[in-house]
């Protein structure tokens, strides 16, 4: 399997093969992730929510910590239910715990868009 290391700027193309021995990682810190890539993969979600503000009908999301890629679509079940009715600041919780203690968050001050 082939990982871009998404740990610094350099994006090292790392292969980890079934014993989980890595070529290319250019640090300890790259082989790392891409061990954990390749047994759990995860990515930091970022998706809209929708608003009860005609001003801001969605607000851009993101989550606080990495979540497992096979959680994606229950996850975005989830996060589609969900209406924003009261104006958050960046990094104010839009859903507590959507999965395993990580939160969705927002990443805009609605509070400058709403009156
Ligand atoms: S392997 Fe090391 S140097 Fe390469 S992208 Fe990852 S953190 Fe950066």
């Amino acid at each position: 399997m082939n990982i871009i290391c998404t740990m610094c700027l350099n994006g090292c193309e790392i292969e980890v093969n079934e014993n989980k021995n890595t070529v290319g990682a250019m640090c300890s810190r790259g082989e790392r992730f891409a061990i954990s890539e390749f047994e759990n993969p995860t990515i930091m979600l970022t998706t809209t929510v929708k608003t009860s503000f005609s001003a801001l009908p969605v607000l851009p999301v993101k989550t606080d910590k990495c979540v497992p890629k096979d959680k994606l679509n229950d996850i975005m079940k989830i996060i589609d239910t969900i209406i924003v009715t009261t104006p958050l600041k960046v990094g104010e919780v839009v859903y507590e715990n959507i999965y395993d203690d990580i939160n969705l968050i927002s990443t805009m001050d609605m509070t400058r868009r709403i009156k």
